[in-house]
């Protein structure tokens, strides 16, 4: 079956509805790979082998009638609820939950969804090394000693060796971009609304984001057009008409206006990574593009902003964990006494210490001075990029600052951790769509590099991309 692992998520899916390949047989070559380089890699907390083949079945069995992503094996973060089958969000809290309903990015998807399995990730995706989890870390297939990037960690993994084609996300602060950079394969997060949160286990609800993390730049429009919808269920869902996401791809980029952001460009990032983006911007040049300087001039606030914005949220969002509704529950007398047990086991260091940065932000005498203030921040984001893109279509800089770093490197360091999302946060703020396609390699590890762009523009910014593909030269190569 190695013929078939070869192929991009596409070009299988071409290959299932013409019937020159059988989704069992897809789905069986991915369920050997999940065996021959898990115990390595380590990308998922729960594998589906029986459901990944009875799924595959009915594919097969449905005899013509299927979308064009039907039947290609698919990891998912295990952050977005999967009926019957357990959804942990990488945390102790909920290791045995299973939900009764599936996302609706899921639902999006169609009947006869192939899984993999449940992608490991930081604990309710905070986190940019999947170090946070409580199942332990996954390894970056391009060197087993680093990490893959995080909170979907898991996920970039799983695309990276070949453990399935493709992979769903979540992005609230470049979970999805970040580790699709570190793994080299392509990582989108759609403007905010685009894909339903429904089912997404929220993080920072103004902020979260489904996105895909595939092979090549195809993959990731054919991804978006499987999940990208209008949902009654999710009040902050875009109505919005989904365009063709694969009909403009081939457009090249000759008359567009890139401009190359300046505040990330310079200290804090890598040089390697830094070559890898100005190659880029002149390549793209030489197909024709105009490149320029743009500028961001409140960036340096935006890490900070998020620091109060994300923990604020999630101080909200994971109060629901009391081990009364869900999961886990610590018997203890008295409710209280059984709510702080829970919580005390439940969540790892990493929520905990957002938990209380968020209660402390949000407080009676500080709100104004921290949430307040933040959220003057982010309007100020909002219309730096505004102004940017009345100057350019689309908007160049590095996905993350460095390569992959060792496994343990920065576990003890927040702020260093934190500092990963530098590049990735501002589009998060401002609700923008953002991709991040692999540049070429530094240190012989991939770097990202990373186009935004206005509301909506994914028709754009993919194409940008698949054009950053074709100069790059970079090839998604399985590993290890
Ligand atoms: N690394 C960032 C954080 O820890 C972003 C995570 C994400 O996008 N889910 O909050």
């Amino acid at each position: 079956m190695a013929g078939l692992l070869e192929l991009t998520a596409y070009e299988l899916a071409q290959k299932i509805r013409s019937r020159e390949v059988s989704a069992q047989e897809a789905a069986e070559a991915a369920n050997e790979r999940v065996e021959a380089v898990e115990p390595e890699v380590k990308a998922f907390i729960t594998t589906t082998p029986e459901l990944t083949l009875a799924r595959a079945a009915e594919v097969d069995a449905r005899n013509g009638n299927l979308k064009p992503w039907d039947g290609v094996p698919l990891a998912v973060k295990d952050v977005l609820s999967t009926r019957g089958v357990r959804t942990t969000c990488g945390s102790r809290i909920l290791e045995n939950f299973e939900p009764l309903y599936d996302a609706s990015a899921l639902v999006n998807f169609g009947e006869n969804l192939v899984m993999v399995g449940k992608a490991n990730m930081d604990e309710f995706a905070m986190g940019s090394s999947t170090e946070n989890s409580a199942y332990g870390p996954t390894r970056n297939p391009w060197d087993l000693s680093r990490v893959p990037g995080g909170s979907s960690g898991g996920s970039a993994a799983a695309v990276a060796a070949g453990e399935g084609w493709w992979a769903l996300g979540t992005d609230t602060g470049g979970s999805v971009r970040q580790p699709a950079a570190l793994c080299g394969i392509v990582g989108l997060k759609p403007t905010y609304g685009r894909v339903s949160r429904h089912g997404l286990v929220a993080f920072a609800s103004s902020l979260d984001q489904v996105g895909p993390m595939t092979r090549d730049v195809r993959d990731a429009a054919l991804l978006l057009q499987a999940v990208a919808g209008h949902d009654p269920h999710d009040s902050t869902s875009a109505n919005v008409e989904v365009p063709d996401y694969l009909s403009e791809l081939e457009g090249g980029v000759s008359g567009l206006r890139i401009g190359l952001v300046g505040e990330m460009m310079g200290e804090g990032i890598d040089p390697g990574v830094r070559e890898v983006v100005e190659r880029i911007a002149g390549e793209l040049e030489e197909a024709g593009a105009s490149v320029g300087e743009a500028h961001l001039p409140h960036q340096e606030y935006a890490l900070p902003a998020y620091y109060i914005i994300a923990p604020a949220e999630v101080s909200s969002n994971l109060a629901r964990f009391d081990g009364v509704r869900y999961g886990l529950r610590v018997p203890a007398e008295g409710v209280h006494e059984m709510y702080r047990r829970t919580r005390e086991e439940g969540f790892g260091d990493e929520a905990k210490r957002r938990i209380m940065l968020g209660t402390y932000a949000l407080s009676t005498g500080y709100y104004e001075a921290y949430y307040g203030q933040a959220q003057k921040v982010r309007t100020k984001i909002i219309e730096d990029f505004r102004s940017a893109f009345s100057q350019f279509d689309l908007l160049l800089s590095p996905t993350a600052p460095t390569v992959a770093f060792e496994v343990g490197a920065k576990v003890d360091d927040p702020l260093a951790m934190y500092y990963q999302d530098v590049c990735s946060i501002p589009a998060n703020l401002a609700g923008i769509p953002a991709i991040s396609v692999p540049g070429g390699l530094s240190e012989g590890l991939p770097v990202g590099v990373q186009l935004m762009g206005d509301h909506f523009t994914e028709p754009l910014i993919l194409r940008a991309a698949r054009a950053v593909e074709e100069v790059s030269g970079f090839e998604y190569e399985m590993k290890p």
